[in-house]
């Protein structure tokens, strides 16, 4: 299945996590995102990738000028700037430089609040073992 087709299918299938992804990349939540969407078509993270990024352009962005027109500058501006940070720089230990790197939990299901301000820093270093 090439990426036109995967996005077809997710505006299409009424059971698809389309509404759970147009959420996750309104509140900057691209980790998520994009385990949501390797669940969703059972593929790797450079294609889930390469689909979130896809999704954004055909229909995020298009739906977002719509229902978000109310959106300033300047948080278009950071919400682009977190996005592109995310795909760019892979997170990175900050004792050691290395990225392999795990999310340590989600604190989605606990509480949105909280999960939004601590979303990217719940990481642990595989080769030195560093939390932040
Ligand atoms: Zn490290």
């Amino acid at each position: 299945m090439d990426l036109s087709q995967m996005l077809e299918k997710i505006n299409q299938d009424r059971n698809s996590p389309f509404i759970a992804i147009y959420n996750y990349i309104n509140e900057g939540k691209l980790e998520e995102a994009i385990t949501r969407i390797q669940n969703y078509f059972n593929c790797n993270e450079e294609t889930a990738k390469e689909f979130l990024v896809g999704f954004r352009k055909r229909y995020y962005d298009t739906l977002k000028e719509e229902c978000y027109s109310q959106l300033t500058p300047e948080e278009i501006a950071r919400n682009n700037a977190e996005a592109l940070d995310l795909f760019v720089n892979k997170p990175k230990c900050p004792t050691c430089g290395s990225t392999n790197i795990k999310k340590i939990s989600d604190f989605t299901q606990l509480s949105d609040t909280f999960a939004f301000q601590g979303h990217y820093k719940q990481f642990r270093c595989k080769n030195c073992g560093y939390k932040w």
